[in-house]
Protein backbone atom coordinates (compact mmCIF):
# COMPACT_ATOMS: atom_id res chain seq x y z
CA UNK A 1 0.00 0.00 0.00
CA UNK A 2 1.55 3.81 -0.56
CA UNK A 3 2.89 5.74 2.31
CA UNK A 4 -0.43 7.85 3.59
CA UNK A 5 1.23 11.23 4.45
CA UNK A 6 -1.26 14.13 5.73
CA UNK A 7 -0.09 17.44 5.19
CA UNK A 8 -1.98 20.57 7.35
CA UNK A 9 -1.66 24.14 5.53
CA UNK A 10 -1.15 24.89 2.14
CA UNK A 11 0.63 28.24 2.67
CA UNK A 12 4.78 28.12 1.35
CA UNK A 13 6.00 25.41 3.52
CA UNK A 14 2.93 22.77 3.08
CA UNK A 15 2.91 23.75 -1.17
CA UNK A 16 6.85 23.34 -1.29
CA UNK A 17 6.41 20.02 0.45
CA UNK A 18 3.61 18.37 -1.68
CA UNK A 19 5.45 19.73 -4.74
CA UNK A 20 8.33 17.93 -4.28
CA UNK A 21 6.56 14.34 -2.94
CA UNK A 22 4.60 14.57 -6.23
CA UNK A 23 7.74 15.63 -8.13
CA UNK A 24 9.55 12.23 -6.62
CA UNK A 25 7.04 9.71 -5.67
CA UNK A 26 4.15 11.08 -8.17
CA UNK A 27 1.24 8.70 -7.28
CA UNK A 28 3.53 5.87 -5.26
CA UNK A 29 2.04 8.01 -2.08
CA UNK A 30 -1.10 9.18 -1.33
CA UNK A 31 -0.70 12.84 0.12
CA UNK A 32 -3.63 14.93 1.82
CA UNK A 33 -2.88 18.65 1.94
CA UNK A 34 -5.67 20.09 4.00
CA UNK A 35 -6.13 23.92 4.46
CA UNK A 36 -9.54 25.86 5.62
CA UNK A 37 -8.81 28.53 2.59
CA UNK A 38 -10.35 28.44 -0.94
CA UNK A 39 -7.02 30.87 -2.09
CA UNK A 40 -3.50 31.67 -1.07
CA UNK A 41 -2.41 34.97 -1.01
CA UNK A 42 1.75 36.23 -0.92
CA UNK A 43 2.26 38.23 2.53
CA UNK A 44 4.10 40.80 0.50
CA UNK A 45 0.80 40.99 -1.54
CA UNK A 46 -1.16 42.46 1.47
CA UNK A 47 1.51 45.69 1.42
CA UNK A 48 0.35 46.41 -2.51
CA UNK A 49 -3.20 45.74 -1.57
CA UNK A 50 -3.15 48.02 1.36
CA UNK A 51 -1.01 50.74 -0.19
CA UNK A 52 -3.99 50.61 -3.27
CA UNK A 53 -0.83 49.42 -5.86
CA UNK A 54 -2.99 46.28 -6.75
CA UNK A 55 -6.52 44.71 -5.38
CA UNK A 56 -6.92 41.66 -3.60
CA UNK A 57 -8.85 39.94 -6.16
CA UNK A 58 -5.84 40.52 -8.58
CA UNK A 59 -3.30 38.87 -5.45
CA UNK A 60 -5.90 35.83 -4.48
CA UNK A 61 -4.51 32.26 -6.34
CA UNK A 62 -7.41 30.40 -5.63
CA UNK A 63 -6.19 26.37 -4.55
CA UNK A 64 -7.83 24.38 -7.38
CA UNK A 65 -4.98 25.72 -9.79
CA UNK A 66 -2.83 23.60 -6.84
CA UNK A 67 -3.03 20.18 -8.90
CA UNK A 68 -0.44 17.41 -8.47
CA UNK A 69 0.06 13.78 -9.15
CA UNK A 70 -0.40 11.55 -6.01
CA UNK A 71 -1.59 14.94 -3.75
CA UNK A 72 -5.63 15.86 -3.18
CA UNK A 73 -6.05 18.97 -1.65
CA UNK A 74 -9.60 18.99 1.18
CA UNK A 75 -10.67 22.49 1.83
CA UNK A 76 -11.59 21.56 5.30
CA UNK A 77 -10.40 22.73 9.02
CA UNK A 78 -8.29 21.10 11.33
CA UNK A 79 -10.10 20.46 14.66
CA UNK A 80 -7.77 18.12 16.22
CA UNK A 81 -4.80 16.88 15.84
CA UNK A 82 -4.11 13.55 18.08
CA UNK A 83 0.31 13.57 17.39
CA UNK A 84 0.28 9.82 19.18
CA UNK A 85 -2.21 7.81 16.40
CA UNK A 86 -1.04 10.43 13.78
CA UNK A 87 -5.27 11.20 13.92
CA UNK A 88 -6.55 14.83 12.31
CA UNK A 89 -10.05 15.64 12.59
CA UNK A 90 -11.37 18.21 10.75
CA UNK A 91 -14.72 19.59 10.14
CA UNK A 92 -15.89 17.16 7.50
CA UNK A 93 -14.12 13.86 8.90
CA UNK A 94 -10.75 12.32 9.99
CA UNK A 95 -7.66 11.47 8.61
CA UNK A 96 -5.10 8.77 9.42
CA UNK A 97 -1.95 8.88 8.04
CA UNK A 98 1.73 7.15 8.11
CA UNK A 99 3.48 10.07 8.41
CA UNK A 100 2.31 13.73 9.15
CA UNK A 101 3.61 17.26 8.57
CA UNK A 102 2.16 20.20 10.67
CA UNK A 103 2.83 23.04 8.42
CA UNK A 104 -0.10 25.63 9.70
CA UNK A 105 1.94 28.67 10.14
CA UNK A 106 1.27 31.44 12.55
CA UNK A 107 -1.72 32.47 13.55
CA UNK A 108 -2.63 36.56 15.01
CA UNK A 109 -3.47 37.06 19.02
CA UNK A 110 -5.34 40.20 18.49
CA UNK A 111 -6.68 39.95 21.87
CA UNK A 112 -3.21 40.17 23.29
CA UNK A 113 -3.49 43.78 22.62
CA UNK A 114 -6.47 45.73 23.64
CA UNK A 115 -7.90 47.95 21.20
CA UNK A 116 -6.10 45.98 18.25
CA UNK A 117 -8.78 45.10 16.08
CA UNK A 118 -9.82 43.89 12.33
CA UNK A 119 -9.89 48.14 11.25
CA UNK A 120 -5.99 48.58 12.52
CA UNK A 121 -4.05 45.45 11.55
CA UNK A 122 -2.34 44.89 8.51
CA UNK A 123 -1.01 41.63 8.60
CA UNK A 124 -3.86 39.85 7.80
CA UNK A 125 -5.74 39.68 3.86
CA UNK A 126 -9.08 41.22 5.51
CA UNK A 127 -6.64 43.67 7.55
CA UNK A 128 -4.70 45.00 4.66
CA UNK A 129 -7.78 45.45 2.26
CA UNK A 130 -9.65 47.46 5.21
CA UNK A 131 -6.50 49.94 5.78
CA UNK A 132 -6.57 50.05 2.01
CA UNK A 133 -10.15 52.50 2.14
CA UNK A 134 -8.69 53.83 5.73
CA UNK A 135 -5.54 54.95 4.34
CA UNK A 136 -6.49 57.71 1.69
CA UNK A 137 -8.80 59.24 4.31
CA UNK A 138 -5.25 60.02 6.34
CA UNK A 139 -4.37 63.57 5.51
CA UNK A 140 -2.42 64.98 8.34
CA UNK A 141 -1.47 63.89 11.93
CA UNK A 142 0.65 61.42 13.72
CA UNK A 143 1.39 57.82 12.06
CA UNK A 144 2.26 55.05 13.89
CA UNK A 145 3.63 51.64 12.51
CA UNK A 146 3.60 49.48 15.45
CA UNK A 147 4.62 46.17 16.63
CA UNK A 148 2.78 44.12 19.28
CA UNK A 149 5.22 41.52 20.10
CA UNK A 150 8.32 39.13 18.26
CA UNK A 151 8.66 37.26 16.89
CA UNK A 152 6.42 37.96 14.16
CA UNK A 153 6.34 37.09 10.33
CA UNK A 154 8.85 38.75 7.99
CA UNK A 155 11.08 40.70 9.78
CA UNK A 156 11.77 44.09 7.35
CA UNK A 157 8.02 43.88 6.47
CA UNK A 158 7.15 46.46 9.26
CA UNK A 159 10.24 48.80 7.98
CA UNK A 160 8.91 48.39 4.40
CA UNK A 161 5.29 49.58 5.88
CA UNK A 162 6.62 52.55 7.10
CA UNK A 163 9.04 53.28 4.11
CA UNK A 164 5.76 52.53 1.44
CA UNK A 165 3.50 55.22 3.79
CA UNK A 166 5.86 57.49 3.12
CA UNK A 167 5.68 57.26 -0.54
CA UNK A 168 1.88 56.89 -0.16
CA UNK A 169 1.62 60.28 1.56
CA UNK A 170 3.83 61.84 -0.52
CA UNK A 171 2.15 60.84 -4.04
CA UNK A 172 -1.49 62.40 -2.01
CA UNK A 173 0.35 65.31 -1.46
CA UNK A 174 0.24 65.26 2.41
CA UNK A 175 3.52 64.12 3.59
CA UNK A 176 4.67 67.59 5.38
CA UNK A 177 1.54 67.49 7.41
CA UNK A 178 1.91 64.27 8.62
CA UNK A 179 4.78 62.37 10.91
CA UNK A 180 5.28 58.57 11.00
CA UNK A 181 6.74 56.33 13.72
CA UNK A 182 7.63 53.20 13.81
CA UNK A 183 7.84 50.94 17.00
CA UNK A 184 9.50 47.50 17.28
CA UNK A 185 10.50 45.61 19.94
CA UNK A 186 13.83 44.65 18.36
CA UNK A 187 16.84 46.28 18.51
CA UNK A 188 16.96 47.23 14.74
CA UNK A 189 15.27 46.30 11.66
CA UNK A 190 17.11 43.01 10.76
CA UNK A 191 18.99 41.95 13.55
CA UNK A 192 21.40 39.29 11.62
CA UNK A 193 22.14 42.07 9.10
CA UNK A 194 24.01 45.22 10.67
CA UNK A 195 23.77 46.28 7.18
CA UNK A 196 21.09 45.91 6.45
CA UNK A 197 19.81 47.65 9.39
CA UNK A 198 22.18 50.29 8.68
CA UNK A 199 20.73 51.60 5.66
CA UNK A 200 17.17 50.65 6.42
CA UNK A 201 18.10 53.51 9.38
CA UNK A 202 19.37 55.33 7.49
CA UNK A 203 16.30 55.77 4.64
CA UNK A 204 13.92 56.28 7.89
CA UNK A 205 16.38 59.20 9.02
CA UNK A 206 16.59 60.79 5.02
CA UNK A 207 12.46 60.74 5.15
CA UNK A 208 11.88 61.88 8.54
CA UNK A 209 10.58 58.67 9.74
CA UNK A 210 11.00 58.33 13.78
CA UNK A 211 12.30 54.59 14.81
CA UNK A 212 11.55 53.34 18.58
CA UNK A 213 13.46 50.25 18.42
CA UNK A 214 13.50 48.06 21.71
CA UNK A 215 9.57 49.26 22.04
CA UNK A 216 6.52 47.05 21.55
CA UNK A 217 2.84 48.53 21.60
CA UNK A 218 1.18 47.01 24.46
CA UNK A 219 -2.16 48.26 23.95
CA UNK A 220 -4.30 50.94 22.12
CA UNK A 221 -6.88 53.57 22.90
CA UNK A 222 -9.00 54.32 19.73
CA UNK A 223 -11.03 57.05 21.71
CA UNK A 224 -8.21 58.76 23.25
CA UNK A 225 -6.05 57.77 19.82
CA UNK A 226 -3.02 56.84 21.88
CA UNK A 227 -0.75 54.25 21.76
CA UNK A 228 0.30 52.14 24.65
CA UNK A 229 4.42 51.02 25.11
CA UNK A 230 5.58 48.15 27.06
CA UNK A 231 7.68 51.14 28.97
CA UNK A 232 4.33 52.77 30.26
CA UNK A 233 4.98 55.58 27.94
CA UNK A 234 2.01 56.98 25.95
CA UNK A 235 2.29 57.93 21.88
CA UNK A 236 -0.96 59.93 20.41
CA UNK A 237 -1.97 58.91 17.13
CA UNK A 238 -4.33 59.29 14.27
CA UNK A 239 -3.69 56.70 12.22
CA UNK A 240 -2.25 53.38 13.68
CA UNK A 241 -0.89 50.08 11.34
CA UNK A 242 -0.57 47.53 13.81
CA UNK A 243 1.66 44.10 13.53
CA UNK A 244 -0.13 41.70 15.83
CA UNK A 245 0.96 39.51 18.48
CA UNK A 246 1.52 35.99 16.96
CA UNK A 247 0.87 32.60 18.33
CA UNK A 248 0.63 29.24 16.81
CA UNK A 249 -2.89 28.12 16.02
CA UNK A 250 -4.92 26.90 18.84
CA UNK A 251 -5.59 23.62 17.73
CA UNK A 252 -1.80 22.38 18.34
CA UNK A 253 -2.19 24.17 21.58
CA UNK A 254 -5.11 21.94 22.60
CA UNK A 255 -3.29 18.78 20.72
CA UNK A 256 -0.50 19.30 23.06
CA UNK A 257 2.00 19.27 20.38
CA UNK A 258 3.19 23.21 21.04
CA UNK A 259 5.64 24.06 24.12
CA UNK A 260 6.63 27.50 24.84
CA UNK A 261 4.57 28.80 22.50
CA UNK A 262 5.46 26.53 18.90
CA UNK A 263 5.98 23.64 18.22
CA UNK A 264 9.41 22.33 19.73
CA UNK A 265 11.18 20.59 16.57
CA UNK A 266 15.13 19.25 15.93
CA UNK A 267 15.76 22.42 14.25
CA UNK A 268 17.83 20.78 11.21
CA UNK A 269 15.63 17.73 10.51
CA UNK A 270 12.07 19.46 11.60
CA UNK A 271 11.13 16.23 13.62
CA UNK A 272 9.15 16.36 16.68
CA UNK A 273 9.28 14.26 19.63
CA UNK A 274 6.08 12.59 18.44
CA UNK A 275 7.53 9.43 16.09
CA UNK A 276 6.85 10.12 12.08
CA UNK A 277 5.51 13.82 13.16
CA UNK A 278 7.34 16.84 11.63
CA UNK A 279 6.50 20.50 12.35
CA UNK A 280 7.71 22.83 9.24
CA UNK A 281 7.14 26.87 8.60
CA UNK A 282 6.43 29.59 10.73
CA UNK A 283 4.65 27.10 13.49
CA UNK A 284 8.00 25.37 14.14
CA UNK A 285 10.32 26.88 16.92
CA UNK A 286 13.54 26.56 14.45
CA UNK A 287 15.33 29.84 15.75
CA UNK A 288 15.08 30.94 11.84
CA UNK A 289 12.75 33.59 11.27
CA UNK A 290 9.07 33.26 10.13
CA UNK A 291 9.27 33.71 6.28
CA UNK A 292 8.29 32.06 3.05
CA UNK A 293 11.66 31.09 2.34
CA UNK A 294 12.56 29.49 5.47
CA UNK A 295 9.15 27.82 5.38
CA UNK A 296 10.24 26.64 1.58
CA UNK A 297 13.52 25.63 2.86
CA UNK A 298 11.92 23.39 6.27
CA UNK A 299 10.09 21.95 3.45
CA UNK A 300 12.74 20.96 1.11
CA UNK A 301 14.86 19.03 4.10
CA UNK A 302 11.13 17.20 5.46
CA UNK A 303 10.59 16.39 2.05
CA UNK A 304 14.29 14.88 1.23
CA UNK A 305 13.56 13.12 4.33
CA UNK A 306 10.37 11.25 3.83
CA UNK A 307 11.52 10.32 0.08
CA UNK A 308 14.36 8.54 1.37
CA UNK A 309 11.92 6.84 3.67
CA UNK A 310 9.52 5.75 2.13
CA UNK A 311 11.95 4.17 -1.22
CA UNK A 312 14.00 2.93 1.73
CA UNK A 313 17.75 4.39 0.52
CA UNK A 314 19.78 7.45 1.68
CA UNK A 315 18.78 9.86 4.32
CA UNK A 316 17.30 13.40 4.11
CA UNK A 317 18.94 16.57 3.76
CA UNK A 318 18.85 18.60 6.56
CA UNK A 319 17.61 22.35 6.90
CA UNK A 320 20.48 24.75 5.98
CA UNK A 321 18.30 27.57 7.61
CA UNK A 322 18.97 30.30 5.18
CA UNK A 323 17.13 32.27 2.88
CA UNK A 324 16.80 35.66 1.06
CA UNK A 325 14.41 38.43 1.95
CA UNK A 326 13.76 41.12 -0.82
CA UNK A 327 13.02 44.76 1.31
CA UNK A 328 10.92 47.66 -0.48
CA UNK A 329 13.05 50.48 0.30
CA UNK A 330 10.56 52.89 -1.46
CA UNK A 331 10.46 55.03 -4.48
CA UNK A 332 10.38 51.77 -6.34
CA UNK A 333 13.73 50.45 -5.62
CA UNK A 334 13.99 46.61 -3.65
CA UNK A 335 16.88 46.00 -1.06
CA UNK A 336 17.77 42.05 -0.59
CA UNK A 337 19.29 40.65 2.41
CA UNK A 338 20.36 37.08 2.41
CA UNK A 339 20.44 35.42 5.54
CA UNK A 340 22.21 32.77 6.83
CA UNK A 341 21.22 31.08 10.61
CA UNK A 342 23.04 27.76 11.01
CA UNK A 343 26.12 27.75 8.74
CA UNK A 344 28.32 29.96 11.20
CA UNK A 345 29.24 30.51 15.04
CA UNK A 346 25.93 33.27 14.94
CA UNK A 347 23.48 34.31 12.12
CA UNK A 348 24.67 36.61 9.78
CA UNK A 349 23.01 38.62 6.87
CA UNK A 350 24.41 39.60 3.90
CA UNK A 351 23.04 43.27 2.41
CA UNK A 352 22.62 43.67 -1.39
CA UNK A 353 21.72 47.52 -2.05
CA UNK A 354 18.26 48.85 -3.25
CA UNK A 355 17.99 48.67 -7.06
CA UNK A 356 15.08 48.57 -9.74
CA UNK A 357 16.85 45.76 -10.83
CA UNK A 358 16.25 43.85 -7.86
CA UNK A 359 12.50 44.33 -8.30
CA UNK A 360 12.31 42.39 -11.37
CA UNK A 361 14.31 39.87 -8.81
CA UNK A 362 11.14 39.67 -6.78
CA UNK A 363 8.73 39.76 -9.23
CA UNK A 364 10.68 36.29 -10.47
CA UNK A 365 10.39 34.86 -6.95
CA UNK A 366 6.90 35.10 -6.94
CA UNK A 367 6.32 34.44 -10.66
CA UNK A 368 8.46 31.00 -10.25
CA UNK A 369 6.17 30.05 -7.06
CA UNK A 370 2.85 30.89 -9.03
CA UNK A 371 4.08 29.18 -11.95
CA UNK A 372 5.83 25.94 -10.16
CA UNK A 373 2.78 25.28 -7.29
CA UNK A 374 -0.49 26.52 -9.61
CA UNK A 375 0.90 25.86 -12.81
CA UNK A 376 -0.36 29.83 -13.86
C1 LIG B 1 3.07 41.82 5.39
C2 LIG B 1 3.86 40.55 5.18
C3 LIG B 1 4.91 40.53 4.27
C4 LIG B 1 5.66 39.37 4.07
N1 LIG B 1 6.66 39.38 3.14
C5 LIG B 1 7.39 38.26 2.95
C6 LIG B 1 8.43 38.22 1.97
O1 LIG B 1 8.67 39.22 1.27
N2 LIG B 1 9.16 37.09 1.83
C7 LIG B 1 8.90 35.98 2.60
O2 LIG B 1 9.59 34.97 2.43
N3 LIG B 1 7.92 35.98 3.54
C8 LIG B 1 7.17 37.07 3.73
N4 LIG B 1 6.16 37.07 4.66
C9 LIG B 1 6.00 35.92 5.56
C10 LIG B 1 5.31 34.73 4.91
O3 LIG B 1 4.05 35.11 4.38
C11 LIG B 1 5.11 33.63 5.94
O4 LIG B 1 6.25 33.49 6.73
C12 LIG B 1 4.83 32.30 5.22
O5 LIG B 1 3.58 32.38 4.58
C13 LIG B 1 4.87 31.13 6.19
O6 LIG B 1 4.57 29.95 5.51
P1 LIG B 1 3.82 28.76 6.27
O7 LIG B 1 3.59 27.72 5.24
O8 LIG B 1 4.54 28.40 7.51
O9 LIG B 1 2.43 29.38 6.76
P2 LIG B 1 1.28 30.05 5.91
O10 LIG B 1 1.75 30.47 4.58
O11 LIG B 1 0.66 31.06 6.82
O12 LIG B 1 0.25 28.85 5.67
C14 LIG B 1 -0.47 28.23 6.71
C15 LIG B 1 -1.76 27.69 6.11
O13 LIG B 1 -2.45 26.93 7.13
C16 LIG B 1 -3.83 27.15 6.99
N5 LIG B 1 -4.47 26.88 8.28
C17 LIG B 1 -4.22 27.48 9.46
N6 LIG B 1 -4.99 26.92 10.43
C18 LIG B 1 -5.75 25.97 9.82
C19 LIG B 1 -6.71 25.03 10.30
N7 LIG B 1 -7.09 24.96 11.58
N8 LIG B 1 -7.27 24.17 9.40
C20 LIG B 1 -6.88 24.21 8.08
N9 LIG B 1 -5.98 25.08 7.58
C21 LIG B 1 -5.42 25.93 8.44
C22 LIG B 1 -3.95 28.61 6.56
O14 LIG B 1 -5.16 28.84 5.87
C23 LIG B 1 -2.73 28.78 5.66
O15 LIG B 1 -3.03 28.62 4.29
C24 LIG B 1 5.36 38.20 4.83
C25 LIG B 1 4.28 38.21 5.73
C26 LIG B 1 3.52 39.37 5.91
C27 LIG B 1 2.35 39.34 6.86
Amino acid sequence: MAARIAVLGAGFAGMELCTILSESLGDKVQVTLIDKSDAFVFGYSKLDVMFGRTTLDAVRIPYRHFVKPGVRLLRETVTAIDPITRRVTTDAGVHDCDFLVVALGADYDIAATPGLDGANEFYSVAGANRLREILPTFSKGRAIVGVCGAPYKCPPAPSECALMLHDFLCTTGVRSQCEITMVLPLPSPVPPSPDTSKALISAFAERGINFMPNHRVAAVDAVRRVAALDDGSELPYDLFLGVPKHRAPAVVETGGMAEAGWVSVNPRTLETKFPNVYAIGDIANTGTPKAGVFAEGAAKAVATALVARIRGEGEGSLYAGAGTCYIEFGAGRIGRVDVDFFSGPKPSGIYHEPSMALRADKEMFGANRRARWFGL
